[in-house]
Order: C-alpha cells, then sequence, then structure tokens
C-alpha cells in the first residue's frame, strides 16, 4: 500500500479540496499518513495570496525530499497554475497540475513514477469551468462546505480569477445532499466555502440559481447545528441574507465582510464594485437587526496610490464603525494584475507601520465587542485541542471561549454566559446549563 501524505497552503477552499483529493486516494487504496511518516508521495497544494508563496512552496518541497529522498512530489492549486513553469524548476517536484488537472491527478499521474523531466499538466485557466465538489473532513466540529469556485470579477490587486477562472458553483439539490449526509456525521458546524459565494448559482456560465435560495435551503436541513457564512462580497451581502440570518435556526450572527480600502477613491482604483457608503449601510442594517452579530472585515494597506491622507480616511472610517475585528493584509505586487499599473508605490517600511495601526485598532474593536457580550447568555462548541489545560470554542457569533478542560465537552455545544475577558483576549465563562446537545 503506497504511502500519500498532503500539505496544504492557503484557504479554506484549498482546506476542502485537499481533503477530496485525500478521499480519492483513500478510495483507491492509498494510505494517507503524516508529512514526516516517510511517504511515497507528497501532495502539496499551494496558494497564490500567501505573500512568498514560492519560498514556501520550496520550503516544503525541501522538507519533503529530506523525509522521504525518493518521494515523489507533485504540487497543486493556485500558485501551480499561475507559474507552472516556476515551480518545475524547485528541484525535486515531479509534477505540476493546474485548476482543471488537480481533481484528476490519480488518472493523470498513474502509479507515480518518477519522470526524467517534470510534468506540467497545466492549461489556460479558462478551461476550468466545471465545479468540483468538495468538502473537508476529519475534523469532528466542523467541516468547510465549498458551495462555488472561480469569480468573475475584477479586482485590480487580485490574481484569484487567474488562478481559479471563472464564477461556478455547485446545484442546490447537490448541496442539499451533502448537507444531509454531514448532518448525520458528528460535525456540529458547517462553514460556507467559495471565492465568492455571494455570487453563487452560475453553471455552464448562467446564472440558474440564487445565494438566498441557498441559504433558505440549508436551514430546513436536520442535523446541521450551525451553519457559518464565510466571507461575502457587500454588494452581494443582500438585505434578504441579512433578515433571514437574522431569524434563522442555524445561521449564525457572524459575518465577514471584505472592505479593502476606507477611501473611495482606492476602493475605485482597486475596482471594488461599491463605495464606502454601501458598506456603511450594511453594516447599520446588520446591527439594526442583530444587535450581537459580529462582523469582521478585510482591509489591504499600501495599495499603490494610498497616500497617508487616504489611509487615515480607512482609519477613521473602521473607528467609527461598529464592527468587530480586522484581517489587514499588506499589498504585495502580484504578476499580471491591474495594480502594477499604478504607479505611486507606496514603500515597504510605510505599509508595515499601517499595517501596525491597523492590527492595534482591530484589538481594540474585538475587545470591545468581547466586552459588549459579557453577562449575556451564548452557546459554545468546544474544539478538540487542549493548550494548558484548557479547552476553546466559538459562540455563534464568534466570541473566542476559553474554559478548563473536560473531555465529555469537546464537539457538544453547551450554554454558557461570558464572565470577563482575560489577558489572551479570551472570554472567560460562568456555566449555564448541562450538554445542549450530544
Ligand atoms: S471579488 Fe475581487 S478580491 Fe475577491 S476573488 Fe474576486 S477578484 Fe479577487
Amino acid at each position: 500500500m503506497k504511502k500519500v501524505a498532503f500539505y496544504t497552503l492557503g484557504c479554506k477552499l484549498n482546506f476542502s479540496e485537499t481533503s477530496t483529493i485525500t478521499r480519492q486516494f483513500e478510495s483507491r487504496g492509498y494510505k494517507k499518513v503524516d508529512f514526516n511518516d516517510s511517504p511515497d508521495i507528497f501532495i502539496i497544494n499551494t496558494c497564490s495570496v500567501t505573500a512568498n508563496a514560492d519560498k514556501k512552496c520550496r520550503k516544503v518541497v525541501k522538507e519533503a525530499k529530506k523525509i522521504s529522498p525518493d518521494g515523489y512530489v507533485a504540487i497543486i492549486g493556485c500558485y501551480a497554475q499561475l507559474k507552472p513553469k516556476e515551480i518545475s524548476n524547485i528541484p525535486g517536484v515531479d509534477a505540476v497540475l493546474g485548476a482543471s488537472e488537480k481533481f484528476r491527478l490519480l488518472d493523470l499521474l498513474g502509479t507515480f513514477v518518477k519522470p526524467a523531466q517534470p510534468e506540467v499538466l497545466v492549461q489556460e485557466v479558462t478551461n476550468a469551468d466545471t465545479f468540483a465538489h468538495s468538502h473537508s473532513m476529519g475534523d469532528r466540529t466542523r467541516t468547510f462546505l465549498k458551495v462555488q469556485d472561480g469569480c468573475n470579477y475584477n479586482c485590480s490587486f487580485c490574481t484569484i480569477p487567474l488562478a481559479r477562472g471563472k464564477s461556478r458553483s455547485d446545484s442546490i439539490e447537490n448541496i442539499i445532499a451533502s448537507a444531509h449526509k454531514i448532518g448525520q456525521t458528528e460535525v456540529k458546524e458547517v462553514v460556507l466555502t467559495g471565492v465568492n459565494i455571494g455570487d453563487f448559482g452560475i453553471q455552464e456560465g448562467r446564472r440558474k440559481e440564487r445565494f438566498i435560495d441557498l441559504v433558505k435551503a440549508l436551514d430546513e436541513v436536520d442535523g446541521l447545528e450551525r451553519i457559518r457564512i464565510s466571507s461575502i462580497e457587500p454588494n452581494l451581502l443582500s438585505n434578504d441574507v441579512i433578515a433571514f440570518t437574522a431569524q434563522s435556526k442555524r445561521f449564525v450572527p457572524h459575518f465577514h465582510i471584505p472592505l479593502q480600502s476606507g477611501s473611495n477613491k482606492i476602493l475605485k482604483a482597486m475596482r471594488r464594485r461599491y463605495e464606502r457608503g454601501l458598506y456603511v449601510d450594511r453594516v447599520n442594517k446588520i446591527k439594526e437587526l442583530m444587535p450581537h452579530c459580529c462582523i469582521g472585515v478585510d482591509v489591504i494597506v499600501g495599495f499603490p496610490g494610498e497616500t497617508e491622507e487616504d489611509f487615515l480616511d480607512t482609519y477613521n472610517f473602521l473607528n467609527e464603525l461598529d464592527i468587530s475585528y480586522l484581517h489587514v493584509f499588506t499589498y504585495s505586487e502580484r504578476a499580471n494584475t491591474h495594480a502594477l499599473e499604478i504607479k505611486s508605490v507606496v514603500p515597504k517600511e510605510e505599509r508595515a507601520k499601517r499595517s501596525k495601526m491597523l492590527h492595534i485598532l482591530s484589538d481594540k474593536k474585538r475587545r470591545y465587542f468581547y466586552e459588549q457580550q459579557l453577562g449575556k447568555e451564548y452557546t459554545v462548541l468546544f474544539e478538540k485541542d487542549i493548550n494548558e489545560g484548557q479547552m476553546e470554542g466559538f459562540t455563534e457569533n464568534y466570541v473566542r471561549v476559553t474554559a478548563k478542560y473536560d473531555p465529555l465537552l469537546i464537539n457538544e455545544l453547551k450554554k454558557v454566559r461570558l464572565s470577563h475577558i482575560n489577558d489572551q483576549m479570551l472570554a472567560e465563562v460562568e456555566d449555564v446549563e448541562e450538554y445542549v446537545t450530544h
């Protein structure tokens, strides 16, 4: 029995896809092992968004060769689609597969005999036009369920459309069938995953279904305790979706909404499809219907042309806004993106300074949001990792909670009252009820 190991860089989508490819291997008789358990085959699923994608990929390949010098190394994922030639030149790489090849890896690579020269099986990204179903497995607590792939937007900083192709989705019927299967397992939380999930519903190039109808259908699936919408573009987060979430049985009060900049000038240069006024409307609508809702925000600092004044515009805008935390990204140049045409580049030290300021603001926002929740009752889903005798979990509105480890509570939903916030910015709790579900 050949042994195969996986390494995944990047986002939830990559994790769900690695999980699906793992199941393909297992169904053909391969044994999945840990990376350092002398595998015969290494599959490395790469990311193009990660800074230093190239360096990271090289490092993982080097590590693989140290562990199994004769092991077969195949590289898949966004970076493989964007830079196949560059990757095939990394010493130790045997195969590079693109976006439309990665799910046919077993058929394309046959018996994994090491070739004299690396095999590069990467077609144009326009060929990546079919939807490949995926969901992650192996974690009892939650699963990432892929409902959509690709993107038809053309944000000027982003390479994802070049790496993953056009927007396409699974059908509601297929997703509900998967959700029913997940509902029969121990998994308690489903995270809807995609590149641009608000754009859900395009099949074979035509819009056939709508995101709100997917949300309504999933809400009826018995056995799913919690459903989280991972990230949704502000212009696609409709009042319908917000209002439905507010009264939903299963969708939790948590949205992650990319903003990217609080300056209209920069939003325009980024080719985003909204102005900041729309973002304010979204946040106000959410808070009107769900005052306890957690709202996470993606922001990019140091985009070309972002002056000190533009940055302060963003900073002040976020400071005023009723949001709960930030994910801060420092702009970095990507080949073949329109942003490279903008000449006024922000020096690296300035980008780092702005990033630091927003990280501090994020901590302040999170603490304030957590403080608003103290004294209230929420349900925590405890996870398996233990840290110095403590277990951790999240409330439905994404407050991170810590409690003394109790094996009986792992992967259980438990009602608690948030009592105070500790030095590590974790909420401590008082018991309210015995187990809610088993
Ligand atoms: S919406 Fe913009 S940033 Fe998001 S994947 Fe599409 S092009 Fe990239």
